[in-house]
């Protein structure tokens, strides 16, 4: 099916090349649980080893079921290429090391999951590879790090928990000057944001969050935009541009166009170098659990959006509130980029501030009913976490402030459920936050 003017909502359900299993005419995806597929012949299978024809060896690398997904997320997103791998942690570690080596350095924005940070920080220390961190809001920090061995800039499209907005278009305009891609971890806002269309070159997901939406199963993606040159300064990206002896000498970002008539060599390299070496695949099941989730999820989007401001614009009025962070909210060059990148809504995360402190954010949490005191985002429930007691109490409190979690911060995922029902829910964690602060005045 062509892509041209077709709309999210049919993306989903009719992308890519499945339209019914050819053997029993299913129209569902099938779930492909097999680990090999049986070659024709020798010959059949030297070419598939050789890549000089396509298809199926094994589902370490490839399967029939992850492919459907892969050919969706890729339309969704606007790119041409996808891998699905086994989380979104996994995306972001292969995303980086499809480019970058010991000695190698990448440029990230400091507002990131904290997994990632973790990732950045010391995984990829341990490894060889430097991540220099710099705050996004003023584009030219990207510009001032960057060295002869930068391979990749990277940034989160809605980060939380300050969701500030990357200025995308800004650093992908930087990075081509020097034959950098941008890669942008947009898991909190697909649909709502397309970072491929202001000039990112690589999106990463975890799959785990809106895009399953049920909170069943983890796995992650990697989009690529095909709009990127990597021969255009060949030294900057030596993975992609010299021999690969690991591939018979191939060089990827010549050859890739040449076989597929697409500039896809990230998504390929990454697939049969990474998942071949590595092997974090994601298995037939959860793509299958995800296929579902992907064909629900613009209907279910449009109505976290809404939900959101629902419960954003009650929080506001709210006075125990010291802060509402919502990116409708935001003011200044936040404003202008909500308004040039979020065209569809704001997603569904919603950070409030108690200035009374850890224990008012600890009796906001305790006193809620409906919502799920859970680590994770995207859920069709609605969520709350106090990351300053949880996720982020093995930082310090400078570190903690840093990274935009306040003592009293406290984060909402904003569900599905009836905005009457989450708001009346709410109200039981503000009026324990205003006993909380009653009670401290009478110790006073
Ligand atoms: N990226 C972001 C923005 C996330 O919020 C998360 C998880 O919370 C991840 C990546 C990691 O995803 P996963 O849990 O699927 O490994």
């Amino acid at each position: 099916m062509t892509t041209e003017s077709i709309h999210p909502e049919t993306l989903v359900l009719h992308g890519g090349s499945f339209r019914k299993d050819n053997t029993t005419n299913a129209v569902a995806v099938p779930i492909y649980q097999t680990t090999s597929y049986e070659f024709d012949s020798t010959e059949h299978a030297s070419n598939l080893f050789a890549l000089k024809e396509l298809g199926n060896i094994y589902t370490r690398i490839m399967n029939p079921t992850n492919a459907v997904l892969e050919e969706r997320i890729a339309q969704l997103d606007g790119g041409v290429a996808a891998l699905a791998v086994s989380s979104g942690s996994t995306a972001n570690a292969y995303a980086i090391q499809n480019l970058a080596k010991a000695g190698d350095n990448i440029i990230s924005s400091t507002d990131l999951y904290g997994g990632t940070w973790n990732l950045f920080n010391n995984t990829f220390k341990n490894i060889g590879i430097e991540v220099r961190f710099v705050d996004p809001s003023d584009p030219e920090n990207f510009r001032k790090a960057t060295d002869s061995k930068t391979r990749a800039y990277f940034g989160e499209s809605l980060p939380n928990p300050k969701l500030n907005l990357f200025p995308i278009e800004e650093v992908s305009d930087i990075g081509r000057s020097f034959g950098i891609p941008l890669i942008i971890d947009n898991t909190a806002a697909p649909i709502n944001c397309r970072p491929l269309d202001h000039g990112a070159a690589i999106t990463t997901y975890s799959l785990t969050k809106w895009i399953g939406g049920h909170g069943t199963s983890i796995g992650g993606a990697i989009v690529d935009g095909a709009n990127f040159d990597w021969t255009a300064i060949p030294e900057r990206q030596p993975l992609l541009n010299e021999p690969d002896g690991s591939y018979h000498g191939v060089q990827w970002a010549q050859a890739i166009p040449e076989m597929f008539g697409a500039q896809i060599a990230f998504a390929i390299r990454a697939r049969v170098v990474l998942l071949r070496d590595l092997g974090g695949a994601i298995s037939p099941t959860n793509s299958f659990n995800f296929i579902q989730g992907l064909e629900t999820l613009p209907l279910r989007l449009r109505q976290h959006n809404q939900n959101a401001i629902k419960v954003a614009e009650f929080l506001s009025n709210e006075s125990s509130i010291s802060k509402v962070i919502f990116p409708k909210f935001s003011k200044g060059e936040d404003k202008k980029r909500a308004e040039k990148y979020y065209k569809n809504g704001y997603g569904s995360m919603i950070g409030i501030e108690f200035d009374k402190g850890i224990e008012a954010g600890k009796a906001f949490i305790n006193a809620l009913e409906l919502h799920y005191h859970v680590a994770n985002i995207g859920d069709a429930r609605s969520l709350a976490i106090h990351p300053a007691s949880t996720t982020h109490s093995q930082l310090t409190l400078e570190e903690q402030l840093k990274t935009g979690v306040t003592p009293g911060y406290v984060r909402l995922c904003v569900g599905l459920e009836h905005t009457d029902d989450i708001i009346n829910d709410l109200k039981k964690g503000l009026d324990a936050v205003d006993k909380f602060d009653r009670l401290k005045v009478a110790e006073a």
